[in-house]
């Protein structure tokens, strides 16, 4: 058995960005990626708004920050590149009530502070850019698009197997063995060996960290994105992407309004536990994941703090009058027969056991291997950027 030297568990946005920034590194690198899915992107990188943020949300100097703006250029430069599509259509932040004008001011200031173009709409302006949209104020940041980021993925794949990277689909990991100087690697394609390990599994990072023998500081919980679209002839009512002010102590964005690059338009997504961790459905249960989740403090302590948050969200994904009555914030115009139930998502949130939700990406290393343990939004705009950050941490060979 031929031994790798660099071994990527997951084949979403981050993992394939860690291969072809590995592959880039050096070459003649042997390269292994595996995939349980019979498909690149099956999870939440192929299942989320499409969004290449701009990076105004987050903490100055965090790694959200730095490498979500600096990955909101290199995939704009990598979709050119590539000649994927994409647009560069801006988005504006819209508040609809008094009480979030300072909410505003503070995301305005945080925009400044993270180096962007950010530009304070009255509310002529905001109707203007969106006219069904009815606002008090608004911000606008242009600097933020849209891509389909399966197509990003298919790309990657492409460069890496073009350096001779192994791409291994439908080859789940099971289990990871110290064998002297290199791992050995179970599989449901057979088994492996490999001088490192990079885990890029999302929803199971946390998983294949333990398999590993590394203890994760976090545990991830899946939170469910429910999302609807606006029916063919409504979709003129939304220009580009249209977001309320976010809850300043709730970790989501609020349900938006979002044009994907294929022309439909989103509405969405919620935020529902979900007890399945690929639970893409109301029903979906699982009873392991939903166990993890009840018998882990952190989630009783995240819950206590945010039951009013939590229950309306909650409220949102069984009432589609309650999910409409939000987006009618911003438009006040969507009526419920404008909108059909579209795909969900379910967001890989690590959380700690004192109930804090671990709010930047977090990378763990082992003794011979590297644990991406949370890449949550922004990580699909920022993945060439911590395709990158990984490789740059890997051992050199
Ligand atoms: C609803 C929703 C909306 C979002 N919107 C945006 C947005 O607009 N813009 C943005 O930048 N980000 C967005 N995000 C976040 C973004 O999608 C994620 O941060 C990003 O896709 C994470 O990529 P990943 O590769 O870490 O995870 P994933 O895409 O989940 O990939 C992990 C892969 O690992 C595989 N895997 C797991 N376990 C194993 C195993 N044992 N063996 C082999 N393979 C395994 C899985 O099958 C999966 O393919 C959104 C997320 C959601 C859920």
């Amino acid at each position: 058995m031929s031994v790798s030297d660099f071994t990527v568990v997951g084949g979403g946005i981050v993992g394939l960005s860690v291969a072809w920034a590995l592959s880039e590194r050096q070459p003649g690198l042997r390269i292994l990626v595996l995939e349980k899915e019979a498909a690149w992107a099956r999870h939440q990188t192929g299942r989320n708004s499409g969004v290449i943020h701009s990076g105004i949300y987050y903490q100055p100097g965090s790694l959200k920050a730095r490498l979500g703006r600096a990955g909101n250029q290199s995939m704009v430069a990598f979709c050119r590149q590539h000649g994927l599509p994409h647009e560069v259509c801006g988005k504006v932040i819209v508040a609809t009530q008094d009480q979030e004008l300072p909410l505003l001011d503070r995301l305005h200031q945080r925009g400044l502070e993270n180096g962007l173009e950010v530009r304070r709409l009255g509310t002529a302006q905001v109707r203007e850019l969106e006219p069904h949209v009815r606002g008090l104020q608004g911000l606008q940041v242009p600097s933020t698009g849209i891509v389909n980021y399966s197509q990003v993925c298919a790309k990657f794949a492409e460069l890496i197997a073009l350096r001779g990277g192994d791409l291994r689909l439908k080859a789940g990991l099971l289990g990871i063995r110290e064998s002297g100087s290199t791992l050995a690697i179970e599989t449901t394609a057979g088994a492996f060996e490999t001088r490192f390990l990079v885990n890029c599994a999302g929803l199971h990072s946390d998983r294949v960290a333990r398999l590993a023998g590394v203890a994760p500081p976090a545990r991830i919980v899946p939170f469910r994105g429910e999302y609807y679209e606006l029916t063919p002839e409504k979709r003129p009512l939304v220009r580009g992407l249209i977001y309320p002010v976010p809850h300043p102590d709730f970790p989501f964005l609020g349900v938006h309004f979002t044009r994907m690059i294929d022309g439909r338009v989103h509405a969405g997504p919620n935020a529902v536990l979900s007890l399945k961790r690929e639970g893409y459905h109301r029903t979906d249960v699982n009873l392991r994941d939903f166990a993890e989740v009840m018998l882990f403090p952190g989630f009783w302590r995240l819950a206590a703090r945010n039951v009013r948050e939590g229950w309306k969200e909650m409220v949102r994904s069984f009432s589609k009058a309650a999910f409409v009555r939000s987006l009618q914030l911003l438009i006040p115009e969507v009526q419920s027969d404008d909108l059909v139930p579209a795909d969900a998502g379910v967001r890989a949130q690590a959380l700690q056991p004192d109930g804090k939700l671990v709010d930047d990406f977090l990378i763990v290393r082992g003794p011979r291997s590297l644990h991406v343990c949370n890449a949550p939004s922004p990580a699909a705009t920022a993945s060439i950027e911590i395709g990158q950050a990984v490789a740059a941490q890997v051992p050199a060979n």
